[in-house]
């Protein structure tokens, strides 16, 4: 989906051929120059548990620092880096570092959360991912439990017996592995009954209005039911809300992620909520999200 985006972007706004040219090579040439002057950062942005809102893990996220249009969102770039290609330096740079930020904050004796990290469905696929991983892990002496892959259903579009290979054996070295966004794009109920994951993490597009919609709250409910019985760990992402945290504690989901704890922070702010270990629930004002 995310490819069809990019190429539905220069269709629409760009008038010719060599204009989309021009600017996909701009692009390109300017998110090589962004690894190697270190541009991009990761972010991380807390999961925490429905009761005792400790912290449970984090979501790693890419931010790029661009010297001339300052902050641009991943929205923006991932879809572009997709389609050139270079989504799987960009998605290695940020495998590296996030194994780098685990194995230091091992050294310092910090509390040990996993992370998890999204991975472009063309990376995956890819011949050396598995080895990748496997060497990332052994440089920084992490624990595979620590890391977790995030892979959208794009990724079973045009090769599925790889990604299910892939899964098992990532499995097996110990990473656990999550679906992302459940319930939109391709997503299917079929894709639940061929594919042994560890985690579900149900879109935010069913937790929007959760309090006032019924058909979102039927499905929302249904679908951490599902997860459950499944054995899978639910995550669910968006909640931004008191109301919708509120619905979240009802329905007995098991992770939270959402503004309404936190943003995603840059690692040394991680590193101090990690210290800290528990977050607390922000007022609407507070999580910067308009009050209705
Ligand atoms: P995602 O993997 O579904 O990540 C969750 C997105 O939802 C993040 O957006 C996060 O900031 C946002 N979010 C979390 N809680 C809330 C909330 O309460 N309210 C609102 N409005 N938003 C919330 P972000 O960081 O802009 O990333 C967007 C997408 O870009 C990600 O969606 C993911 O698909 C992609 N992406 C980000 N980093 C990477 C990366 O390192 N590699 C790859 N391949 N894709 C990435
Ligand atoms: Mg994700
Ligand atoms: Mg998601
Ligand atoms: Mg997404």
């Amino acid at each position: 989906r995310a490819k069809e985006l990019g190429k539905n972007y220069f269709e629409i706004f760009t008038p010719s051929i060599s204009v989309k040219t021009y600017q996909q090579f701009t692009l390109e040439r300017d998110m090589h120059k962004a690894i190697k002057e270190e541009q991009f950062e990761v972010y991380f942005q807390p999961k925490v548990h429905r009761d005792t809102y400790e912290i449970v893990g984090a979501e790693a996220l890419i931010r790029w620092n661009h010297p001339v249009w300052g902050m641009v969102s991943p929205g923006e770039f991932i879809p572009l880096a997709e389609e050139s290609g270079i989504i799987n330096e960009i998605g290695d740079y940020v495998m590296e570092k996030v194994l780098k930020q685990l194995g230091s904050w091992k050294r310092q004796g910090m509390p040990l959360v996993p992370i998890s990290i999204n991975v472009a469905p063309q990376r995956f696929l890819r011949k050396n991912y598995f080895n990748m991983v496997k060497q990332t892990i052994i440089n920084y002496e992490v624990n595979p439990n620590l890391l977790e892959l995030e892979i959208t259903e794009s990724s079973f579009l045009h090769n599925s017996e790889v990604v299910l290979k892939m899964v098992q054996e990532l499995r097996k070295l110990g990473v656990k592995v999550a679906l992302d966004d459940f319930g939109t794009g391709y997503s299917s109920m079929t894709r639940l009954t061929e594919l042994e994951i560890d985690i579900l993490k149900v879109d935010r597009s069913f937790v929007k209005d959760v309090e006032s919609n019924r058909k979102k709250a039927v499905i929302l409910e249904s679908l951490i039911i599902i997860a459950k019985e499944l054995k899978m760990e639910v995550v669910v992402e968006g909640v931004e809300t008191e109301a919708q945290l509120k619905f979240m504690q009802e329905k007995k989901c098991d992770i939270i992620q959402g503004y309404i704890f936190s943003k995603p922070v840059p690692a040394w702010q991680f590193t101090e909520m990690l210290e800290t270990r528990k977050l607390s629930p922000k007022t609407q004002t507070e999580n910067g999200t308009e009050v209705d």
